[in-house]
């Protein structure tokens, strides 16, 4: 028997879902009232990349020789056609915030089981274009930052780094001169905030490490900063 306060809360739930029925965001199913987010099919069946702890791991692999990192993981692989790029399409264009909390707790989860992640002192998303940001509402990483530090409450100095160049308008350049471009994107605001401090970058899909690798570049001004990176996924 749960207290008459949980009882009120599952019977508003499924009160909730006679109208607007939750749907899993891997399969689109209905949602039973103990599931959040994810069917218990689609939770069992997520692409764990479960190599938070191995040095060099693959998302390691591409700052290799570019930026120094303490360590850096993704939680889950990425594949452009299946549940994890349904799931973070969600967050992204729909601003699904249970999606993210829910994807943030699994982060965080993570995290706090790992010994190498075990010295971050703060958490800062992979900051937009403020005209993006304007243009969209909110940030996607942001929101992933959000659910993480529901489970663990670090600090998150949110207007420490800023991205001060506009990357989307570039296609029409070359690869080379995008990929000097997304480096020189990003200025450190407060250097006293993170200096001497372990610092985690949180994106939500990795995949060529430039805006990343563009992140740790600005942060690397702070005296002292040791830079982790961690994504919800890595492609
Ligand atoms: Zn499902």
């Amino acid at each position: 028997m749960g207290t008459p306060g949980s009882t009120l809360g599952l019977w508003l739930t499924d009160l909730w879902g006679l109208f607007v029925p939750r749907r899993c965001a891997g399969c689109d199913t209905t949602l039973m009232r103990f599931e959040e987010c994810l069917c218990l099919g689609c939770l069992e069946e997520l692409p764990r990349t479960r190599f938070h702890d191995d040095p060099g791991n693959r998302v390691e692999q591409l700052f290799q020789g570019k930026v120094p990192l303490a360590c850096a993981s993704a939680l889950l692989h990425f594949s452009s056609t299946g549940m994890v790029q349904r799931i973070l399409h969600r967050i992204k264009y729909n601003e699904d915030r249970e999606a993210a909390r829910f994807l943030g707790s699994l982060m965080a989860a993570d995290l706090m089981a790992s010994p190498r992640f075990s010295g971050v002192d703060l958490i800062l998303a992979v900051p937009l274009h403020p005209g993006k940001l304007r243009k969209r509402g909110y940030n996607q990483s942001q929101l992933l930052v959000d659910g993480m530090r529901e489970a663990w409450p670090k600090d998150n100095p949110k207007h420490a780094l800023v991205r001060t160049v506009h990357t989307a308008s570039q296609t029409k350049r070359g690869r080379l001169d995008r990929w000097r471009n997304v480096k020189d994107a990003f200025e450190l605001r407060d250097i006293d905030a993170l200096a001497g401090k372990h610092v985690l970058l949180v994106d939500d899909v990795v995949t060529t490490g430039a805006t990343i690798e563009g992140c740790a570049i600005a942060l690397q001004e702070a005296p002292g900063v040791r830079i982790s990176v961690f994504a919800a996924a890595c492609a």
